[in-house]
């Protein structure tokens, strides 16, 4: 059984139950996670606020070293990590590896708090009146992730927060919770102090006392854009500042001079890649004029073909860079066979049918699966399905494309395939959406730029990693001083 990780020890503490984590690929139960209650979540921020006077006077080189200490644990057990978040989750070892690298990318980024930390001042604001601007942690903040990144999109806020003086608590998705389990223990090894980090594990009643709780100033969610709402609502009726990055239909627009062989190249790893489970896999494809989606249909249905359904851990396929692996979970599973009716129903063209793929005996796996002839407004095209299916539709024009993404409810990222600097141009000021790609399958910015995207995909204003999340760690406070000559 997992424990929680409270005030720099691992506990077990007060749960209403336990849940089984399972490998997706095969069945096989890992370990059982414990759904913490109210009180557990209770003596978690109890330590974080106890921990915070302390840490928030802490030198910032000095705090910044403890990720140091961090990262080298890390880059020691790289691989070992890899292949904890594809046993738990499913993706494939080189899609585990490519997190994880992300994952130390943002470390990287928060040794620099020193520097991003840093206030400002005006000499001269009035007569003799001096302008200060001071950047101080904020107290307690939580964070609770989804479970398709389970390493990598806690950090795009944890080393902020502690680099920027600030306490934390992180509750897993109760379906990953391993990867960060894991990574709690390194932390420890480097001698923060404790209650500086807590980890609890649960479900939703976590998310929701770690909501209400009036200690925790700052709360980060990352999940569907269902649960994003009840976390503005929540967080905004407790008077608590929130980020709430949510889900994604993202669309890729290939131009009539795109170059449509490695525009497909780049297809079948954003739409298949992870099991089409990441928040910036491409789902929607928009084919300009009657060639280009003649075109595209054929080549991405003939290496749909090709793509390679096992276990990812399978020691025959582990060095691939694309192999299909499972999705999350029997519901998951589910869901996606009932999309993929829904879509039969609707009367889309069924290209490639994934339920037909030649599959693994055990494990949720579904094969890839390409509609034709979809058109907007069908629900297989407002869903945001998160599993390895996508819808290609067609359009007369880049007009009539950007109003296709741009009508859409999510606006999470979109690219588009062009040799032409005037289309990309237009489609980078156009498109709605937070994350532009051009000529690039998944436009997942490096952490040193902000993460997260627009309308319903990120319910709130400020954006994950980066220089962006130092705005929500920090509260800025404005001095005005002067002082008169001494009598
Ligand atoms: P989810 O919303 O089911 O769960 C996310 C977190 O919220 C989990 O920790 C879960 O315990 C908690 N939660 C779930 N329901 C809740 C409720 N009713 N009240 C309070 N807390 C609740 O999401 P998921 O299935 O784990 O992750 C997949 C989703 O995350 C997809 O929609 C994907 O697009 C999105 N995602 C978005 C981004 C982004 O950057 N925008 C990144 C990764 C994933």
């Amino acid at each position: 059984m997992l424990k929680n990780y409270v005030g720099g020890v691992w506990t077990e503490m007060e749960r209403s139950g336990l849940l089984p984590v399972e490998n997706p690929s095969t069945g096989a139960i890992l370990a059982q996670v414990p759904l913490s209650t109210t009180a557990a979540v209770d003596r978690a921020v109890d330590a974080a606020a106890a921990a915070f006077p302390a840490w928030s006077r802490t030198p910032v080189a000095r705090r910044t070293e403890y990720l140091f200490g961090l990262l080298e644990r890390l880059r020691a057990q790289e691989e070992a990590l890899a292949r904890l978040i594809t046993e738990e989750n499913g993706k494939s070892l080189p899609d585990a590896r490519a997190e994880l690298k992300r994952l130390i990318e943002n470390c990287e980024v928060a040794f620099g708090m020193p520097v991003l930390q840093q206030g400002d001042k005006l000499i001269g604001a009035s007569e003799g009146i001096d302008g200060e601007v001071l950047r101080l942690p904020i107290g307690v903040c939580a964070m609770a992730g989804p479970f398709n990144f389970p390493g990598m999109v806690p950090f795009w806020f944890l080393p902020y927060a502690l680099a920027a003086g600030n306490t934390f608590v992180l509750k897993p998705s109760e379906q990953t919770p391993l990867t960060m389990q894991c990574i709690a223990g390194m932390i420890h090894d480097t001698g923060l102090p404790p209650g500086v980090f807590n980890l609890v594990h649960g479900d939703r009643t976590v998310v929701e006392r770690l909501m209400d709780h009036p200690q925790v100033r700052g709360f980060s969610l990352v999940g569907s854009s269902r649960t994003c709402r009840i976390v503005a609502e929540r967080c905004a009726r407790a008077g608590k500042r929130y980020q709430a990055m949510g889900g994604a239909k993202n669309h890729l627009v290939v131009m009539p001079d795109a170059r449509i062989d490695e525009a497909v190249r780049n297809m079948v790893s954003s739409c298949f890649g992870c099991a089409g489970q990441r928040c910036m896999a491409a789902s929607a494809i928009v084919a300009v004029g009657d060639e280009v989606y003649r075109q595209v249909c054929d080549q991405l249905v003939a290496a749909a073909r090709k793509v390679v359904i096992r276990d990812p851990l399978d020691p025959a396929v582990a060095a691939e860079p694309m192999v299909l692996g499972p999705v999350i979970s029997a519901k998951a599973k589910q869901f996606i066979l009932e999309m993929i009716e829904t879509g039969v129903r609707e009367g889309a063209e069924l290209l490639v049918d994934g339920r037909q793929a030649a599959l693994p005996a055990r494990g949720h796996f579904i094969g890839p699966t390409i509609f034709g002839r979809v058109r907007p407004g069908m629900a297989i095209h407002r869903t945001e399905i998160f599993g390895p299916v996508v819808v290609v539709l067609q359009a007369a024009s880049f007009d009539e494309a950007v109003r296709i993404l741009n009508d859409h409810e999510y606006g999470n990222g979109a690219s588009i395939y062009t040799q032409s600097g005037y289309w990309a141009r237009r489609f980078k000021l156009e498109a709605e959406c937070g994350m532009i790609g051009v000529n690039v399958g998944i436009p997942a910015p490096v952490a040193h730029l902000p993460f997260g995207g627009m309308k319903a995909s990120l319910l709130s204003d400020i954006k994950a990693q980066g220089r962006a999340v130092i705005q929500f760690y920090t509260d800025s406070k404005i001095i005005t001083e002067r002082f008169w000559p001494e009598a």
